[in-house]
């Protein structure tokens, strides 16, 4: 996948994107990432991308031309989503990162300031996307954020993609409880079944601890989950729980 990212501040990428996963991802060539200085597309002497509300106003608004000059010099491959980081988007998930992930292309367009010239969004961006109700400076670690669950759902980029379906909400529950040595630590034990060797009693015990944690953690998610038979009468015995369907 071949990821571009449109930003004022560059080198805030460095670190986080030549560590662990992403690091791996784009030796193995699963990512393509691009970061791309905004400032090199501004035909200011002084290499200024922004200037003063139309109306007054405290704050700076970035200019839509060198956003569309920008852009204009980039090779979007047909499919490509062009996203604008924006606290009045649409809220980032799992199933966004799922979405995404099966996009040709990303681009990201990190807002500064007051962010951009409203005619970005109307004539330029597919989507405009928030990480959660609260503003932040700008928009490189909410690129950051999307990016990295992004890539973590590409084939290749970690050991076993499978890994990636049990995480919370890939399915739309939470995660199970997860254990390693030693099998006792200050009198706290593994649960004797991690140790039983019964793989089919270990993924029940899993399952059912997955069900639980929702329940008592995000009911909610177990309104919109896709639950089995069993899932349905395991949460109704042990929870009191009712699907509203
Ligand atoms: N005036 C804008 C508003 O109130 O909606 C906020 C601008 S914010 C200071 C500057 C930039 O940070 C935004 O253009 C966006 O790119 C980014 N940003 C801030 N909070 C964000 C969030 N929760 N999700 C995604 N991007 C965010």
């Amino acid at each position: 996948m071949r990821i571009d990212v449109v930003t004022l501040f560059p080198g805030m990428f460095e670190g986080p994107m030549s560590e662990s996963i992403i690091k791996r991802a784009q030796e193995a060539e699963v990512l393509d990432l691009r970061i791309t200085d905004l400032r090199d597309y501004t035909k200011d002497k002084h290499r200024k991308v922004d200037d003063r509300p139309f109306g007054g106003g405290a704050g700076m608004v970035i200019r839509a031309e060198v956003v569309f000059d920008c852009l204009d010099a980039m090779e979007l491959a047909p499919g490509a989503r062009v996203i604008l980081t924006d606290p009045q988007g649409v809220t980032f998930d799992q199933k966004l990162a799922i979405e995404l992930s099966e996009a040709p292309q990303l681009v990201f367009l990190c807002g500064h300031y007051e962010g951009f010239d409203e005619r970005v969004r109307e004539h330029l961006v597919t989507d405009e996307i928030s990480i959660g109700d609260y503003v932040l400076t700008g928009g490189e670690l909410p690129a950051m954020v999307m990016i990295d669950s992004v890539v973590r759902l590409l084939p290749g980029a970690v050991g076993k993609i499978e890994s990636t379906h049990e995480d919370s909400f890939y399915a739309g529950i939470l995660d199970y409880p997860h254990y390693t040595r030693p099998e006792s630590y200050r009198d706290w034990e593994v649960p004797e079944i991690l140790r039983s060797g019964n793989h089919q009693a270990i993924a029940r015990w899993r399952r059912e601890q997955a069900l639980l944690r929702t329940f008592e953690r995000r009911p909610d998610l177990l309104d919109r989950a896709p639950l089995s038979k069993d899932d349905r009468k395991f949460l109704r015995e042990r929870c009191g729980w009712e699907s509203p369907v």
